[in-house]
Parts: structure tokens; C-alpha cells; sequence
């Protein structure tokens, strides 16, 4: 079928995701014109911003791909004081961000989940509630989930890293830790707390097909989530997966492929929130650009104290290294303009999708 026919569709099958994923030159600057059109008259060209604050590498996981898993005696591991990480969120609702994702390894002992509780609370405060709180800290049980959300988060992403459930086993260890039904359980236990729920694959792994990206396109839409973050799989020598380096595509092949599958998931899920990862920038500066050009429309610029920066390696050459938050936000503004889109400033940025759903639940009652 013809590119022109393709994108004119309102459904699309495995077959015609890995033909969009795939197609190049003229072809692949229809898609991408098509998704960038569609983003901005679905819901404009205005990006939202995203304070990133990395609260620390301690995990009690051993994910197979991750350079902060438990077993890395190499990592040095940091965990943010309380002041630290309200000074950050601080600078956040001073500059205009409208809303801060807290991020970190996984833990789930009771000092770390009141800790949390009393954060996020802190921080609402001190925003007057003008602060919107994404949480990313892994798998947790529905009441610590529900404890979160009451205390003010109200975003959590949880990535999937793949809807492929043999290559889940492939890419963790095989214990209770690391279940593929058991995370998926989580995603769906954060939508029924009420969290906007965000979730999200990552991309060019080992043993990984383009089918299975195509896969994880129609799984997340059949989720019905809110946001999705996904970026490349970048190796970390200090991981098992290292291992099989030699099999992975290039980096500028799985940049590319980024790029497609944001394109093709805004194709298919037009009003959603797309983030443009920090993965997309380790490959290419221009990476996140990248991706706002084509239909991302979330950026989440790291502000984690520079002193710990350097310790919350996911994988290597991870960029903004030694850029303080002042000049990481002074840049950004400046490249999103010229990727054709604007900054939103103190909104929370809800995605269209979440608005939709939550007036047709009140329509209903
Ligand atoms: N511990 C939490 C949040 C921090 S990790 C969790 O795992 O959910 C956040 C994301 O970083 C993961 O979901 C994974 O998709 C990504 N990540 C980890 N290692 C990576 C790597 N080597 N390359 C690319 N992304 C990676
Ligand atoms: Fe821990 Fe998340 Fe890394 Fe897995 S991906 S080891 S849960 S920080």
C-alpha cells in the first residue's frame, strides 16, 4: 500500500506498523510530516516541561540491561537529601516548569515509602499545590500506590521496557522481582488509584525484532495509557547484557528507529503525551528536538544536583553531565523554539487523553 493510503487509515495492523517503522527516505518524510501535523492540530504545538530530579541509584533490583542495578559494585550510590531535592523542585516552580518527575532506583521498605509520602507533601506546600508530581519508582504494592497518590503525585511512570514477554525473561532475572505479570499488574493497579499512568518500552535491545516494536505500539495503545516514554537501549559494560553488544544495531539505527515509533504511536494515539527522551539525546544532541519535530510533546530537562549527576548512569555516555539546571533550562527553551514548538509554562500538562476521559466519567455519573 502506498504511504499516502497507510496514514489516511484509523486502524493499523502489525504488518503495516512494521512497514511504517521501517520505511525510509520520501516515505519516511511523509510519516513524519503527517505526525507533526497531527500532533499540533490534536493538541497544538506546546510542549510540556518535566523537572527530572534523579533521587537517588540505590535499587533493590538487578534488571539485566541497567548500569544502577543492584549488583554493580562499581556504581557509587547516592541518595538525595530531603533539602536537595525540595531546593530542586524549588528552582522548578521558580522557572516556570509546571511540574517535576521524581525518579530512582526501586525500593519498597517502609522508612523509603514514608519518606516519599512526607516528600511529595513537602512539595506540594511549598508549590501551593501549583506543582504537578510524576513519580517513576518502580513496582509497588496498590497501598503504598494509593498512600503516593494522596499525598499529592498524580503521574507515574512505569515503562513495560517490552510487551514481548519472552524477551522480558530474556532481558531480567528470573525471579518474583522481575515478572513480567507482575509489572503489568502494577500499570494497571496505578490506573485504578486514579494516576495518569505512563508507560513504555525501550528500543533496539537484544534479541529484539521490529515486529516486537510493532507489538508493543498495539499493546500500548490496548492499555489505553496516558503517556508513554520510550527511548533506544544504550549498553552499559558493568550489565549482562553487555554480553551480546555485538548484535545490536548501531546507535544511530535505534535513534532512528526511536523516531518512528514515537511518529507511529502518535499515528495511533494522537491525543496522548509523548515524551522525547534523554536516551534519544545520549545518540544525537539534537535527539529530543528530534523528536518534538515529529510528534513528541513532553521534554523532562534533568536538574538533579550536579554532584550526584554523574552516579545515576542507566547506561554510558548519558548526556548533561556537567550542565547545571540553569543553563540546561536557558538551552532547552531556546531548541524547542526551534523545533517549531513552544514551551507551556506552569501548567501541569495533563495529556488531552486523561482530560477526555476524566469529563466523559463525570458525563456518565
Ligand atoms: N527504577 C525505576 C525507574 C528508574 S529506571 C524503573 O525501573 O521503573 C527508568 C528507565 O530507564 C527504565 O524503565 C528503563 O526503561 C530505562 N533504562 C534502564 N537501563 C537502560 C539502558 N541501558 N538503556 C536505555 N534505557 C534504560
Ligand atoms: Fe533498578 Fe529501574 Fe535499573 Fe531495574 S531499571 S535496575 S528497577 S533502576
Amino acid at each position: 500500500m502506498e504511504i499516502e493510503a497507510l496514514l489516511r487509515k484509523s486502524t493499523f495492523d502489525r504488518e503495516e506498523l512494521v512497514t511504517l517503522l521501517t520505511c525510509k527516505g520520501e516515505d519516511e518524510e511523509k510519516l513524519f510530516a503527517y505526525t507533526k501535523a497531527l500532533r499540533n492540530q490534536t493538541i497544538s504545538n506546546r510542549v510540556y516541561m518535566r523537572g527530572l530530579i534523579e533521587i537517588s541509584n540505590v535499587c533493590i533490583k538487578n534488571c539485566l540491561y541497567c548500569g544502577i542495578r543492584k549488583s554493580n559494585v562499581y556504581a557509587e550510590r547516592y541518595t538525595l537529601s530531603d533539602e536537595e531535592i525540595i531546593g530542586a523542585a524549588e528552582f522548578t516552580h521558580r522557572n516556570h516548569y509546571g511540574s517535576i518527575v521524581l525518579q530512582g532506583g526501586e525500593r519498597c521498605d517502609p522508612t523509603f515509602i514514608d519518606r516519599i509520602e512526607n516528600l511529595l507533601k513537602a512539595v506540594k506546600s511549598l508549590s501551593k499545590g501549583g506543582l504537578g508530581i510524576t513519580l517513576s519508582l518502580g513496582e509497588q504494592t496498590e497501598e503504598t500506590y494509593r498512600r503516593w497518590f494522596e499525598a499529592g503525585a498524580h503521574r507515574y511512570l512505569l515503562r513495560i521496557e517490552t510487551s514481548n514477554e519472552e524477551l522480558y525473561r530474556k532481558i531480567h532475572p528470573q525471579d518474583d522481582l522481575h515478572n513480567f505479570h507482575n509489572r503489568l499488574a502494577c500499570i494497571r493497579r496505578l490506573q485504578k488509584c486514579g494516576y495518569q499512568t505512563g508507560t513504555g518500552v525501550m528500543i533496539g535491545l537484544p534479541f529484539q525484532t521490529i515486529g516486537d516494536l510493532a507489538d508493543d505500539l498495539l499493546f500500548l495503545k490496548e492499555l489505553d495509557v496516558d503517556m508513554v516514554g520510550m527511548g533506544p537501549y544504550l549498553e552499559h559494560r558493568e550489565t549482562p547484557l553487555w554480553e551480546y553488544r555485538d548484535q545490536l544495531m548501531s546507535q544511530r539505527e535505534r535513534l532512528n528507529l526511536g523516531l518512528h515509533m514515537v511518529s507511529c504511536l502518535r499515528l495511533l494515539m494522537p491525543d496522548i503525551n509523548i515524551a522525547a527522551t534523554t536516551a534519544l539525546q545520549a545518540i544525537d544532541p539534537q535527539g529530543r528536538e528530534k523528536a518534538l519535530e515529529i510528534g513528541a510533546n513532553v521534554i523532562m530537562p534533568n536538574i538533579t544536583p550536579l554532584t550526584n549527576r554523574a552516579n545515576y548512569q542507566l547506561y554510558e555516555n548519558k548526556p548533561g553531565m556537567d550542565e547545571g539546571a540553569e543553563e540546561s533550562t536557558r538551552r532547552l527553551i531556546e531548541s524547542v523554539r526551534k523545533s517549531g514548538c513552544e514551551i507551556c509554562g506552569d501548567e501541569w500538562g495533563d495529556s488531552l487523553h486523561f482530560r477526555s476521559r476524566a469529563s466523559e466519567v463525570k458525563n456518565e455519573k
